[in-house]
């Protein structure tokens, strides 16, 4: 604890801010309550965020944003940030996809319960580039304590286009995770017909914070898949696969229980930038995929066709960085 005082007292003199001043700083920008923080463990959080004003209307898949002051303390061991005196006054925000833990009470969530926005979140202790701002600051958080949230909920990573009788695949990567937990609760509750999967590719097991309510999920709908895969356990050193290794080999079908077939499937992709491999167009307007190959290659030569809000198709992917 002495420890933590302590880094908290360095920050306070690092910010070269009073007390005072910090609390008029929050008063200025917080609009939001967290109102509930579940830890797996350190490095990740599933975290519930009541904003003072009503929660606008939005689709499962979008995202708004939240931000902390940068005068608030950051996790120890973080990487050192480089801030003028005049940064502290200013406020970090970052995009945060909607996220959802499914079942309330052993029911589904209702819109009605949705009274609170959650969001799933890993820390990022330090980057090859600049070092991370918000999410070891909002680390730190407890409930009860103060933030800000986007007054806008947006994104064009949603559903529209599924009809109620697609296949419907969603592939992550960690937290790209999250708008697919809120998109799978609201194809059930919408009465969706097809198959639904979902594949998620993590660190460890313990990486996998809402587990629970995809193997609840596939007790209460049998043609409900959820297909986990693991890089650094022990037993998978060697032989790890990725996402896009399993989507390759034809796995990905095998434990789906249904093909991949590109006139009645909608396939979903959130998270790392190289699991989901999107191509820029030549001046030609030809799409130039990036190396490695990521999975909208894979399925472009599969004949799925990329979704573009005015040019719709059935690939759909949300990139976190
Ligand atoms: C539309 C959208 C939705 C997002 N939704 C989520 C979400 O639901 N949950 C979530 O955890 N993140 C999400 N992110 C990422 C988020 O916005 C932040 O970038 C991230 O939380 C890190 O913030 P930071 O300020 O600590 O570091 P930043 O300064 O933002 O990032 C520093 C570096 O960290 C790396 N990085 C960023 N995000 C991750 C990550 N998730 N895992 C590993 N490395 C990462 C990148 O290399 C990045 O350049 C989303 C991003 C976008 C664009």
């Amino acid at each position: 604890m002495g420890t933590l005082l302590e880094t908290y007292d360095a920050r306070r003199k690092a910010t070269m801010l009073s007390e005072q001043e910090i609390q008029e700083l929050r008063s200025k920008y917080y609009n939001a309550t967290v109102t509930s923080i579940r830890k797996p463990h350190d490095e990740l959080m599933v975290i519930r965020v009541t904003p003072d004003f009503p929660i606008p209307p939005h689709k499962a898949g979008q995202y708004t944003t939240l931000g902390l002051g940068y005068w608030e303390p950051r996790v120890p061991g973080a990487q050192e940030e480089t801030l003028k005196p005049q940064d502290y006054r200013k406020v970090v925000r970052r995009a945060y996809s909607l996220s959802s833990s499914i079942w309330k009470n052993g029911e589904l969530i209702e819109p009605e319960d949705e009274t609170y926005l959650e969001f799933y979140i890993v820390l990022v202790k330090r980057s090859n580039g600049h070092a991370p701002a918000l999410t070891p600051r909002l680390f730190m958080l407890n409930e009860g304590d103060r933030l800000v949230c986007g007054p806008k909920i947006t994104g064009h990573y949603t559903l529209e286009g599924v009809r109620p009788d697609d296949r419907v695949v969603f592939l992550a990567t960690g937290t790209g995770e999250a708008p697919h937990n809120k998109m799978i609760l609201e194809l059930i509750r919408s009465g969706h017909r097809g198959p639904i999967g979902s594949a998620v590719c993590v660190r460890y097991r313990r990486d996998l914070a809402y587990i629970e309510a995809h193997r609840r999920l596939e007790q209460y709908r049998p043609d409900y898949r959820y297909i986990t895969l693991t890089t650094r356990e022990p037993e998978v050193m060697g032989r790890k696969k990725y996402i896009q290794d399993i989507l390759r080999s034809g796995e990905l079908e095998e434990r789906l229980g249904w093909e991949l077939d590109p006139r009645c499937t909608h396939v979903f992709l959130c998270g790392n930038p190289a699991m989901i491999g999107a191509p820029k167009k030549d001046a030609s307007g030809n799409l130039v995929f990036p190396q490695p190959t990521g999975a909208v290659e894979l399925l472009v030569r599969r004949g799925f066709k990329i979704h573009h809000p005015k040019d719709p198709g059935n690939i759909h992917f949300e990139e976190y960085w």
